[in-house]
């Protein structure tokens, strides 16, 4: 029998047998996640000679959710994922003109998950647009409930939106009329947990650098204050632990401490691409955080090999970051990994490092034998594809 993870005193107590919620997912969940799930176990089967053990346990949203309980995203499903603490999700799809942005940004909202973190580094043999693809090893923080995702949107035309426009020509602004409205809300509050959470990582895992991630040159109030906020936060919680690479521009040594340094946006683009290696944690408002995920996920090999986790201090969802990729859907065809790095994740975030670790040096042993998916299989010569249970087979083979 499994027992439940705990939240006490500001940390998590992982039992050795703990209960672990999983959504298999739509589409091609069907197909990643069962391989998923064994890897996981055979992994930690091997690293702590069974003295540990996952007990899974099916939870529903999607399809699936809504066939077996009538709705997308029942209740109890993010009930169950905050009292046990560690979920694991496959990809979901949105149901169109069911009420729903997005079942996977409702997921975030309901549980008030703040932070998305996706680390970004290279496994060896994936096939990369770039000439040293390894120099990139970063992990974002990006916010998650605010900016101009949190969905404060105003339609063209409608009460709300002239209403607005009214107003903001009181204050000396014109918007065009008929103009379609969003609302852009960056707070003190959102932005210093997420800042406070980057930091911690970094302090904990001995990263050297976080860089906020800003527009604040243009959105001096919103990306701006992000900034402000982010040194402010900094300075005031993590003084002895930190120095700003303004501090060191004035002749402070950086010695044993972390480097809080901020960048513009769009140079932070070419900064991943130019300089990969000058960065290490970086933290983000929302919608810079999305773009600049995606991208920097295209130098290391695509989606298919990005994992992602939305969390708080107490709860932490991890997922695929790839979609449901329909036409593949039961076809044991698409390439799992993004999902096991994923799980990967989740065992490091569970202290249950060593079993993550032999399913990375598995998992890049099995890419460099050329035992692929279809989708790297395609990129490298000569190679043909396995299925996505073959691959999960030969991971474990490799563990
Ligand atoms: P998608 O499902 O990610 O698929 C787009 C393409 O990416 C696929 O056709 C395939 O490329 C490739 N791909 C995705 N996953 C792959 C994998 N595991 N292995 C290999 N290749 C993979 O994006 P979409 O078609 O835009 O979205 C479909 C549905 O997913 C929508 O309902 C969307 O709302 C949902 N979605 C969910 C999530 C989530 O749950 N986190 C995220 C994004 C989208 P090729 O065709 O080139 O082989």
């Amino acid at each position: 029998m499994g027992n439940k993870v705990m939240f006490e005193n500001g940390k998590l107590i992982i039992p050795d047998n703990p209960i672990v919620n999983f959504i298999e997912g739509d589409g091609i969940g069907i197909d990643i996640t069962p391989p998923v799930i064994k890897v996981i176990n055979a992994a930690v089967k091997k690293a702590y000679d069974g003295k540990r053990e996952i007990e899974w346990r099916e939870i529903y949203a999607g399809e699936k959710a809504f066939k077996k309980l009538g709705s997308y995203l029942p209740d109890e499903t993010p009930e169950l994922i905050k009292e046990y603490k560690i979920a694991i999700k496959g990809p979901l799809t949105t149901p169109v003109g069911g009420g729903f942005r997005s079942l996977n940004v409702s997921l975030r909202q309901v549980l008030d998950l703040y932070a998305c973190i996706r680390p970004v580094n290279y496994v060896k043999g994936v096939p990369s647009p770039m000439k040293n693809p390894e120099k990139l090893d970063i992990i974002l923080f990006r916010e998650n409930t605010e900016d101009v995702y949190a969905g404060i949107e105003f339609e063209p035309g409608s009460d709300e939106s002239n209403k607005i426009i009214e107003l903001l020509k009181k204050f000396g602004k014109n918007p065009r009329d008929n103009s379609a409205i969003g609302i852009k809300p960056i707070s003190e509050f959102g932005t210093k947990r997420l800042v406070r959470m980057a930091i911690e990582y970094a302090i904990e895992n001995k990263r050297k650098v976080v860089t906020l991630v800003h527009k604040g040159n243009i959105m001096k109030f919103t990306e701006g204050y992000f900034k402000n906020w982010g040194y402010e936060l900094a300075k005031d919680e993590f003084r002895d632990q930190i120095v700003t690479e303004e501090e060191i521009w004035g002749g402070a040594s950086s010695d044993g401490k972390i480097i809080i340094n901020d960048r513009i946006a769009d140079s932070m683009f070419q900064q991943i691409i130019l300089r990969p290696d000058e960065y290490d944690v970086l933290a983000t408002p929302n919608l810079n955080g999305d773009y600049l995920s995606d991208a920097a996920a295209a130098q290391v090999g695509g989606l298919g090999m990005a994992p992602g986790a939305n969390v708080r201090e107490d709860v932490a969802l991890f997922e695929a970051t790839h979609g449901t990729a329909p036409k593949y859907a039961g076809k044991d065809k698409v390439n799992p990994s993004s999902l096991i790095l994923s799980g990967v994740m989740m065992l490091d975030h569970m202290k249950w490092g060593k079993a993550a670790k032999l399913i990375k040096d598995a998992l890049e042993k099995t890419i460099m034998q050329k035992k692929v998916t279809y989708d790297l299989a395609r990129q490298l010569e000569n190679v043909t594809p396995i299925k996505a249970s073959e691959f999960g087979d030969a991971i474990i083979t490799n563990l």
